[in-house]
């Protein structure tokens, strides 16, 4: 299964940043690339990241969309203009979003669904809290949010699921290689059950705190076929140096 590498820069990247992804750009242009690679900036950004990135192997995300089409939802982006914009994916239920803003996966249901109508790849999220975890609930979190954060139009295409323990996100904390491989055998079993042969082709990404030194452990666990990066997709080198680990 081809990987992908998907960086999501959240609340990060003033103008100047596009450099990181021209950096990306052409280190990716110089050979053949075996993985499909992404970056999602924020909003303000999308649009001129579109344009550093024509043409190169790297694609770009949104970070969330909302439900509807258009209409007076003030601060919101639809999935069509994401679309509009170049984006080709978008990210739903980030655990950011499902605490920031209480998003419940029946909302990201709706998300995903909505990305789906766009055109786009969606990305959804799931993953359980540290208290979880300790409760020894981890697979029935996941399960649960796996079975209501999906809606019928996920295939293989247009859907990637993103495991990502939250207390994992941005503390430098990874669960061991045993732990990735019990969640994402879990995970593919239950895509496998609910849509057949599609669910075996959908990429699972882990997510949390990957970073150059971690990598190759987590991306060498069955059914990791990639990996979802926060901060370490802020820096060029530490983003082409998870890429290179994920195409081997
Ligand atoms: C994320 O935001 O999806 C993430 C995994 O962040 P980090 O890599 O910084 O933990």
């Amino acid at each position: 299964m081809r990987p992908l590498v998907a960086g999501n820069w959240k609340m990060n990247g003033l103008r100047a940043s596009l450099d990181v992804s021209r950096d990306v750009c052409s280190a990716l242009a110089r050979g053949d690339v075996s993985a499909d690679v992404m970056i999602a900036p924020p909003a303000t950004l999308l649009m001129a990241m579109v344009g550093v990135c024509a043409g190169s192997n790297v694609s770009v995300a949104g970070q969330d969309c909302h439900t509807a089409k258009s209409g007076a939802h003030t601060g919101d982006i639809a999935a069509e203009m994401l679309r509009d914009a170049g984006a080709t994916a978008v990210i739903v239920g980030h655990s950011e979003r499902r605490t920031d803003h209480g998003e419940t996966s029946a909302l990201v249901h709706d998300k995903a669904a909505a990305g789906h109508r766009a055109g786009l790849m969606a990305i959804i999220c799931i993953g359980e809290t540290q208290a979880e975890r300790h409760a020894g609930q981890t697979l029935a979190v996941v399960a649960s949010q796996l079975a209501a954060s999906l809606p019928p139009s996920c295939d293989a295409r247009n859907t990637v699921i993103a495991y990502e323990p939250v207390w994992a996100i941005g503390t430098g904390l990874t669960p061991t290689v045993d732990d990735v491989r019990e969640v994402h055998g879990a995970i593919r079993r239950d895509l496998e059950t609910r849509f057949g042969s599609a669910g075996s082709a959908m990429r699972i990404l882990y997510g949390g705190s990957v970073k150059p030194e971690n990598a190759r452990s987590l991306m060498s666990v069955a059914h990791v076929n990639g990996a979802l990066v926060g901060g370490a997709s802020l820096k060029a080198q530490d983003f082409l140096d998870i890429i290179a680990v994920c195409e081997t």
